[in-house]
């Protein structure tokens, strides 16, 4: 059968695996030029090292995994030392959980997409017409095409979710905060530390691909077109005024730098579907899930999803109609324990108040004097 997928990053490409895999003939569509690069480093937990072993690449992802060697001092708003925080101290949800940078998975996933399946980049869909024989397509450059199967893995900001099930607003819930990251210039010392005040958290660290920075902040929802790089930079710079230590003047300069790699900000947020299957299209990853940065769960569910979507479907011989419970059922429990975690990783890395912040930084050091008291040497 013929599967549209749109969008080629952990979703996209863990679906194209698994629907070629099916037996299928797969066509991937994607807004960029090429695969996005840019991001911190995410996690691979619970569910998707199964789905990656299955895939046969989970030897490769624990190859190329983070390795998280020394603690990251943790900052007051003048930049001095009041805490470390140790990734190790908190527990993953199985003692396999691997943490990689976000390009190097998605090299891993697009190595193992067979050579079959077609990719079309610098393109989008712009019409769903969905009928009882298929679903007729219309794309950017004007052609038409039908599928069996449309499937958006493109993204919090799917267009397929608004093209099928309705305007983004309906299902996109904002948690509180925004994100931004870039990669930082290399001929520069950077100190590795993760700053904190109220509400606004800036980290440096290297994740084994070169220096990067990442800025968490609470901030009500803000009205802007999240495609206007300009609008992201003004928003940006109006979180990142909020404090002025450290080395933030040449943060400030890397993140408002046009020609800066890795360039990435958006809103924290999740998307709550009541079904994520309507006809023939279905929507998998962030655009059905999205379990908000916080969560750290946001890949695992791309890949767990992708992988339970193509089976499932496949399973029930392209019927939706008797595919979709199962797959609900499937994969509804899952997503409602991966958006929780986004509640726990909220007061951990940006607490609100200066309370909140001392009393989670106190937290930190009682941890370290007790991992330094159970680890040899
Ligand atoms: C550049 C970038 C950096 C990120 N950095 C982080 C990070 O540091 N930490 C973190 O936890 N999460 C990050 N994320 C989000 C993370 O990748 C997802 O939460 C998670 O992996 C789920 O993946 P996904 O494939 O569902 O969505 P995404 O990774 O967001 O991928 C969606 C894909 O769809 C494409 N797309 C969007 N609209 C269309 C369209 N209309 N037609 C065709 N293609 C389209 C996008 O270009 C993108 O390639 C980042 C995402 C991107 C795109």
């Amino acid at each position: 059968m013929d599967v549209l997928i749109a969008g080629a990053s952990m979703a996209g490409l863990s679906a194209a695996y698994w629907f070629a895999r099916c037996g299928h003939r797969v066509t991937v569509v994607e807004r960029a030029e090429g695969l996005r690069p840019g991001g911190a480093p995410i996690d691979v937990r619970g569910r998707a090292l199964g789905t990656a072993e299955r895939m046969g690449i989970l030897a490769t992802i624990e190859a190329e995994k983070v390795s998280i060697v020394e603690p990251t001092p943790v900052l007051d708003g003048t930049g001095t030392p009041v805490a470390s925080l140790d990734l190790r101290w908190f527990a993953n949800e199985t003692d396999r959980d691997v943490e990689i940078t976000r390009d190097r998975l998605n090299r891993i996933l697009h190595s193992v997409v067979p050579d079959a399946v077609e990719f079309r980049f610098n393109t989008t869909l712009t019409s769903i017409a969905d009928g009882p024989d298929g679903v007729d397509v219309g794309f950017v450059d004007g052609r038409q095409a039908r599928f069996d199967l449309v499937v958006g893995a493109d993204g919090l900001h799917s267009t397929v979710r608004r093209l099928a099930f309705g305007p983004e607003e309906n299902f996109v819930r904002h948690f509180g905060y925004y994100v931004a990251l870039v990669d930082l210039p290399a001929g520069r010392d950077w100190q590795r530390a993760m700053l904190n005040v109220p509400g606004l958290t800036i980290v440096v660290r290297d994740a084994g691909d070169g220096p990067q920075a990442m800025l968490l902040a609470a901030s009500d929802e803000v009205d802007y077109d999240h495609r206007d790089l300009q609008a992201q930079r003004k928003l940006l710079a109006d979180l990142l005024s909020r404090v002025d230590a450290w080395q933030l003047p040449a943060l400030r300069e890397a993140f408002a730098d046009p020609a800066a790699k890795g360039f990435y900000f958006d809103a924290v947020s999740q998307t709550h579907m009541p079904s994520w299957i309507q006809g023939h299209v279905a929507v998998i990853g962030d655009a059905g899930h999205c379990a908000a940065l916080l969560s750290g769960m946001g890949t695992t569910l791309a890949m767990v999803s992708a992988e339970t979507l193509a089976t499932t479907w496949t399973e029930c011989g392209g019927h939706m109609a008797a595919a979709s419970p199962i797959y609900h059922e499937r994969l509804r429990p899952y997503v409602d324990q991966c958006q929780a975690f986004a509640h726990e990783g909220a007061p951990i890395m940006v607490p609100a108040t200066q309370e909140a912040l001392d009393a989670r930084n106190a937290t930190f050091r009682e941890y370290a004097a007790r991992f330094a008291a159970r680890t040899p040497g």
